[in-house]
Parts: C-alpha cells; structure tokens; sequence
C-alpha cells in the first residue's frame, strides 16, 4: 500500500498513534475527576462536568497539551496524578516491530509529539520508545503546535527533511492537514488510536489499523 522506495523519513506521532491513547483518555476522563473532586471534595459528577467543560474549551491550542497550564489552571500537580497511572501506558499493537523493520531498512525514524514535556517524559520512561527511534521532538520546544503549519518549517530546523520524501503517522486529522499544507507526501492514519473506543471510518486520509500492514512480506527483499 505504501512504496517504501519512495520514503526516507519516517515522523509518527506518540499518543494515539504508537501508544495507546486510552492511557490519555483514562486520565482525563476518569482518573482526574475522581481525584480532583478528592482533592477539592467535590460532589464527583459536578466534578467531572466541570472538569470537562473547562478542559474543551482550549482544545487544539498547546495549552491543551500543557501540564503546567492545567497545573496552574486546575490547582492540582498533573504530572504526579499521571505518574499514579502510568502502569496503564501502553503500546498500540506491532509498534515495537514496526520500528525495528524502520531500522533495519535504514529508515530516518523521528517521533514528533505535542505532548508535554513531562508527559512525554514519563511515557519515554515506562516505554523505552527514545530507544527505538533516532529523534524525539517536542513541539513546546517551538511554542507551536503540529497543527499549526509553522511548526513543519520549525521541525525542518532541528531535523532536516525532504516532505516528499516523508511519511507522517498521525491520529490527528488536523495535524495531517497541517502537514499535507506544509508539503508532506505521504500521509496515514490510525484507524482506532484508544484501543476502549470504536474503531474509526476516514475517508479524508488513508488510515491503518495495524503497522504490520504496512510492510507486506516479500519488501523485505528490497
Ligand atoms: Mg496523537
């Protein structure tokens, strides 16, 4: 489906895409309105609706993503509530496999993330993930977002590409819309990026369910 002859660079995602996004959902959904309604002892469904309505309202901007903003926001230590439930971080299937096939062809292979330092932190920690690629980059480092197509020339910076020769994983529709604005070639997505929620229909980029799909048997020849 993909011809890798065409592809040197690989830029995936982390949360959704390589890890499982349920350990995020989990956190958001549940852990955090269980414990900040502890913590405030609040009645714990006020709590939860509270908690959402102020969490959406800085959806896709990097505050969204920002510990420290939620930290300051919210009045709790984010980071030590993620570290409570960090047994729950997770792979999503084939990734270690996939990434080791990325190696042995010879691929550039570079996680391009929106999550937060301290987050990102803890995930490479539970995870080894740093370990099977050749970069990590962390879009606060550039105070901008992936979904702001800004942040590709930024990346070009600290991590040369060629976008038409550069393959982006990504759950996010609008960061692969920012991407594909910027110039990148080859685009995919995760058909079900939380493992508890349904599995999606896209129509607008092609989307994979399983990384050993992407790599058919007889490539290996090449
Ligand atoms: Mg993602």
């Amino acid at each position: 489906m993909l011809d890798w002859r065409n592809i040197d660079t690989v830029l995936l995602d982390m949360d959704g895409t390589l890890l499982d996004l349920h350990f995020d959902s989990y956190f958001w959904l549940e852990h955090l309105p269980r414990r900040y309604a502890e913590l405030r002892e609040m009645e714990p469904t006020a709590a939860r609706e509270w908690l959402h309505q102020r969490i959406i309202r800085d959806q896709g901007t990097l505050n969204w993503y920002c510990l420290d903003y939620w930290s300051a926001e919210l009045g709790v230590d984010i980071a030590a509530l993620k570290r409570e439930v960090a047994e729950r971080i997770a792979f999503r299937p084939h990734v270690q496999d996939f990434l080791g096939r990325l190696r042995q062809q010879g691929m550039r292979s570079v996680i391009v993330t929106n999550a937060h330092p301290a987050s990102l932190g803890l995930k490479l920690q539970e995870t080894g993930l740093d370990q099977m690629v050749d970069a990590v980059v962390c879009s606060h480092d550039f105070r901008l977002p992936k979904e702001d197509v800004a942040f590709w020339q930024r990346l070009q910076e600290v991590e040369p590409f060629n976008p038409a020769r550069t393959l982006l994983v990504d759950d996010s529709l609008p960061v692969l819309r920012s991407a594909q604005r910027y110039g990148i070639a080859h685009l995919l997505t995760i058909v079900q990026p939380d493992s508890q929620a349904p599995a999606r229909s896209i129509d607008e980029f092609r989307a994979i369910d399983r990384f050993d799909d992407l790599f058919p048997e007889d490539e290996g020849e090449h």
